[in-house]
Parts: C-alpha cells; structure tokens; sequence
C-alpha cells in the first residue's frame, strides 16, 4: 500500500526559481527511501512539500490519505501526527533535558504522565540514550544529539519519518551509528522512512531504494542501492 503519493508536482518559488518539475513519486508503508542530488536539485523542497513547509504550486501530494496541498492551515497538526522529522541541526531544546526534550511533544497533546514515561523510555532504549535521560543538550556529542532528535521524532510512533541531511553535520563513524539507528526504527517499528542525504558512502552501504533529483527533475529511481559520482 502507497503511504505517499507524489502526483505531478511542480513548484516554482515567489522568485520564478522553479525547484520541481512535473514530479511523480509513490512510496510504499515500511520503505526506506534515499533521496539524493546535488545541492539545488529540489531534495529538501521536496522534503518540506511532505510537511506541509511549503504547497505545490501544481500537483498533489496525499500521505496516509492525507491530500497534503489541500489542507487548511488549522488542521495541518493532523499531518503533522502522522510524521516526524530530524533535521541536520537537531534542534533540541536547549534548556531541557533529554528527557524532557522527547516528552514534550507528548505532554503538549496532553498525553497522561504514565504513558508519556513508558513511550520516552522505549524510544531512548531504541537509540541506545537510556543513560543519557538527565544530561542536557551541550552535555552530549553530535551523534548524541542526533539520537535524541530521532527518539523525539519517533515518540509519537509516526507512520513516517522524514529526515533532512540527518548526518551532514557528523564525522563517517558516527554518521552510520546513526543510520543503525534509523535502521532499527524502520525495522523494529515499520516506520516509513524518507531521508535527504549527500553522503554517498552511506548510500553505498545501505543498498536501500535511491530516487536521484536533477535541476528538479527526477533523473533515477532505482532499487540498486548504489549510485556513482557522475550520477549526480
Ligand atoms: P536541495 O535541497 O537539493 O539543495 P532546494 O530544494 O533547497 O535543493 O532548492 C531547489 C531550488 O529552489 C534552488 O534553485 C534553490 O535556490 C531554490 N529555492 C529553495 N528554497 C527557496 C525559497 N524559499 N525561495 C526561492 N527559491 C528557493
């Protein structure tokens, strides 16, 4: 069954830039998707497209049955729970623990307190950050960081995981701990998985679908797992 639809997306920014053309995509539930090419090729417009970031100016994208472009602005936090996203920055606040960092999304929707803990639990396990429940964002490494991001992102057991340049900001040993982890969610938790990366080193190694954009075009989408450098 298709999670996403991606059908005949164009979008072409205030500016006149277009950044899509014509695009069409499906992506199936369970997935794990690369989404690769150079900087300018469209991936992370593509990827703000599937939050609800930005609207196409053409085209429609439905995620989970959700028609994504149609929806009114009030009801845009009924896509937002059926996704999470982990961006290259992490984006941890700053003043909350690791702890409170993964629960807050739960206490906002007013989640009760007992659940809350299991959920935060279980997804702190799956990272491999249960020791790390105390610490403090500037207390933990990158890689770290980047685990709690993912435990947030996952609380709330999204059908799909977005991931933007999740390891752009990581040295090579770090950035595949971090790939085992997202691994594992899809894995473990049947979570779809969409990621933006320019790494090609992982793309290699993970031998998982690649949909390659150029200039807003897609130019491959291939179940190879592999990609050489003139292809992007
Ligand atoms: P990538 O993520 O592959 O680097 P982007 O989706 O960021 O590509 O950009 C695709 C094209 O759209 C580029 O030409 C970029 O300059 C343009 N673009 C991206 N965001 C905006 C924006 N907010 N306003 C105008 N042009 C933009």
């Amino acid at each position: 069954m298709d999670l996403i639809r991606v059908i005949n997306v164009e979008k072409q920014y205030k500016n006149g830039v277009t950044a899509l053309y014509n695009l069409n995509l499906n992506i199936k539930k369970g997935e794990f998707v690369f989404v690769i090419g150079a900087s300018g090729s469209g991936k992370s417009t593509l990827i703000k497209m599937m939050y609800r970031e930005e609207k196409p100016t053409k085209g429609q994208i439905i995620i989970g049955g959700i028609n994504v472009a149609k929806l009114r602005n009030g009801k845009v936090y009924k896509l937002r729970r059926k996704l999470g996203v982990v961006f290259q920055d992490y984006k941890l606040l700053p003043k909350l623990n690791v702890y409170e960092n993964v629960a807050f999304a739960l206490e906002c929707i007013g989640m009760h307190k007992s659940e809350i803990r299991a959920r935060v639990i279980k997804v702190l396990k799956l990272v491999g950050l249960k020791e790390k429940v105390k610490s403090y964002p500037d207390q933990l490494s990158g890689g770290e960081q980047q685990r709690v991001a993912i435990a947030r992102a996952i609380v709330n057991d999204p059908k799909l995981l977005i991931c933007d340049e999740p390891t752009g900001n990581l040295d090579p040993v770090t950035s595949m701990e971090i790939m085992s982890v997202l691994e594992a969610v899809n894995k473990k938790l049947g979570t779809t998985i969409i990621m933006a990366t320019h790494d090609k080193d992982i793309v290699n190694r993970m031998k998982k679908r690649v949909i390659i954009l150029d200039r807003g075009q897609l130019k491959k989408d291939s179940m190879e797992g592999a990609f050489s450098y003139e292809s992007v």
